[in-house]
């Protein structure tokens, strides 16, 4: 298994939002976040045939043109997640439709992918993008605020569109309990 831990301390450079094309540009892996894709599909990686032009890039990893800038910088990060994660798996390629689950729509129907990778790609991302501590000092202070309007808002902070921010701090949540009935 890679070593995880410099991909959650990318912000420790970059700041929020993090700076994910740059992540993913480090990997070596090529990118292009405004691809024309089947309507369904938000984003995909594949691996490249070697030619001399990109003979040292191996993945590239697409997001659709349809996407939100936000919805972009997630689907970038749970690309990057399956290829951290999940190389040996990734055979000719992968794709991900709307509620990321490998779909036949797409350029790839990639069958060794399947819920339990999609919810270790989504975790990664999240953890690249919104580590806890980080949510924890934002969301302590935003709530804190007697002027919630004038404050940065959550998506803005991030990059992340809020139905993922509310997906993660569930998760978060549901962590937080099974630790502390293991206490
Ligand atoms: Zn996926």
């Amino acid at each position: 298994m890679a070593d995880l831990k410099p991909f959650f301390d990318s912000h420790k450079e970059s700041g929020f939002p993090v700076n994910i094309r740059g992540l993913i540009e480090s990997c070596g892996l090529g990118l292009n976040d405004s691809a024309e894709l089947h309507n369904d599909i938000a984003g995909q990686i594949e691996r490249l045939e070697s030619n001399l032009e990109n003979s040292n890039v191996e993945f590239k990893i697409s997001t659709s043109i349809t996407l939100t800038p936000e919805w972009k910088n997630f689907v970038m990060a749970h690309e990057l997640g399956h290829y951290v994660l999940h190389e040996s798996l990734i055979g000719a390629g992968l794709d991900d439709n709307v509620a990321f689950f490998s779909n036949p729509e797409g350029n790839y129907n990639n069958q060794n992918i399947g819920p339990k990778q999609e919810f270790e790609a989504h975790v990664f991302a999240a953890k690249v993008l919104m580590p806890e501590l980080e949510v924890d000092r934002f969301f302590q202070h935003y709530l804190a605020s007697e002027n919630i309007d004038e404050e940065i808002q959550p998506n803005v902070h991030f990059g992340v569109p809020e139905s993922v921010i509310a997906w993660w701090l569930g998760v978060l949540k549901e962590k937080s309990k099974a630790d502390t009935l293991r206490d």
